[in-house]
């Protein structure tokens, strides 16, 4: 028997985005790190990646990458965070590049590196504006840069980058780029030499790479959400021109488990919902309803999940179960049987981290 709620895999729409991505990334001298965080590491996603022609597999997750680690997996892996001071021993030993923008975590990891008989590679994150990590000061960046080249033995100075549109919603654009380009130049004259990575960001840099903006010499990005749910470039940042994208690499599926009609309105004295929320109810009469067994607990905000079933809306729902209207339905349903959800980002990265909800692939 299969128990639900599932999530659903559809391998060949998630391969055509990997490799769609990485090809037109290529075309412009762009490397692209698959970046599996979304997914909760999936290793059949690291694999389809690895396949499509990323040049490293990154996450924000330690225990990701020392998973990658103990399957074998031969790329570079790249934690793509600042890691905190007690992190840098793990860092070290489970990643091959990092993102940093503090002095004293690079000291320590270059002494991860010398416990470990390892070297290890960084790229120093430069603030453009987005608020989250990043080194705001030109001269302060420069600076660590230069400390990294001259007085960290074990570690490489790869490049440097910048994240944007994670915190503070802020759009890269090509002055953006061109920003980060011109601090690259900077880096370069101050440590008299090139610098091997210039990471331009993630999902949300890829459309200056399809429509030829993308200004020459940044050179890597790191991509997940693309790959993984690629609806956020279509819906939330209502772009064009991205039909040669797959949507629903992931379907939730999940089971009816009570049919009936009730009122829409709450009866009784309303007080607050199980989060603590006063909630708005609306009073549409009687109506059939759906319950689920999948709630906040497995997927985050259900409000924004799409059903598959014609004529079906989500009505709310609590931890572990979820309301949906059904009254519209033109098909006959039962309780035991499924309905399949269309996923966010959010949503996936919320549900994929279940053990209790598991990955099957179609
Ligand atoms: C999450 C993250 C990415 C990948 O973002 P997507 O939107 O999934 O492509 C890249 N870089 C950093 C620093 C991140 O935190």
């Amino acid at each position: 028997m299969n128990k639900y709620p599932m999530l659903i895999l559809d391998a060949a729409k998630l391969k055509n985005n990997a490799s769609e991505t990485v090809k037109r990334c290529r075309e412009k001298g762009v490397s692209v790190c698959g970046v599996i965080k979304g997914c909760d590491g999936d290793l059949d996603v690291a694999r389809i990646m690895v396949d499509s022609g990323v040049s490293q597999l990154g996450s924000s997750r330690l225990y990701h990458l020392s998973e990658l680690k103990r399957v074998g997996c031969k790329l570079p892996l790249m934690l793509i965070r600042t890691p905190a001071p007690s992190e840098a021993y793990e860092t070290v030993k489970y990643s091959d590049i990092s993102l940093n923008t503090e002095n004293e975590t690079l000291i320590l990891l270059n002494k991860a590196c010398k416990e470990q008989y390892k070297t290890h590679s960084v790229v120093i994150m430069a603030e453009l504006g987005d608020l989250r990590e990043g080194v705001w000061d030109k001269k302060e960046l420069c600076d660590l840069c230069l400390f990294v080249e001259k007085e960290l033995p074990y570690l490489k100075l790869s490049g440097i980058g910048t994240n944007m549109g994670c915190y503070g919603s802020v759009v890269p654009t090509v002055a953006k780029m061109k920003e980060l380009l011109s601090l690259a130049r900077d880096v370069e004259s101050v440590i008299g030499r090139k610098l091997e990575l210039i990471s331009g960001g993630a999902t949300n840099a890829f459309p200056l790479v399809c429509s030829g903006q993308m200004p020459e010499g940044v050179n890597h990005l790191r991509i997940g959400e693309n790959v993984l749910t690629a609806r956020d470039l279509k819906e939330l940042f209502r772009l064009e021109g991205f039909d040669f994208l797959s949507f629903d690499m992931f379907t939730l599926r999940a089971e009816i488990s009570e049919l009936k009609e009730k009122p829409s309105y709450p009866q009784g004295e309303l007080g607050t919902d199980a989060f603590g929320k006063i909630r708005e109810y609306k009073d549409t009469g009687i109506r059939k309803r759906a319950l689920l067994n999948v709630g906040r607990a497995d997927a985050g905000e259900l409000e924004t999940l799409i059903p598959k079933l014609c004529g079906a809306f989500v009505v709310g729902g609590s931890s572990d179960q979820l309301i949906l209207d059904v009254t519209d339905v033109k098909e006959e349903l039962r309780v035991g049987d499924t309905v399949d959800f269309t996923l966010l980002y959010s949503h996936l990265l919320y549900l994929s981290s279940r053990r209790d909800v598991r990955v099957v692939i179609k």
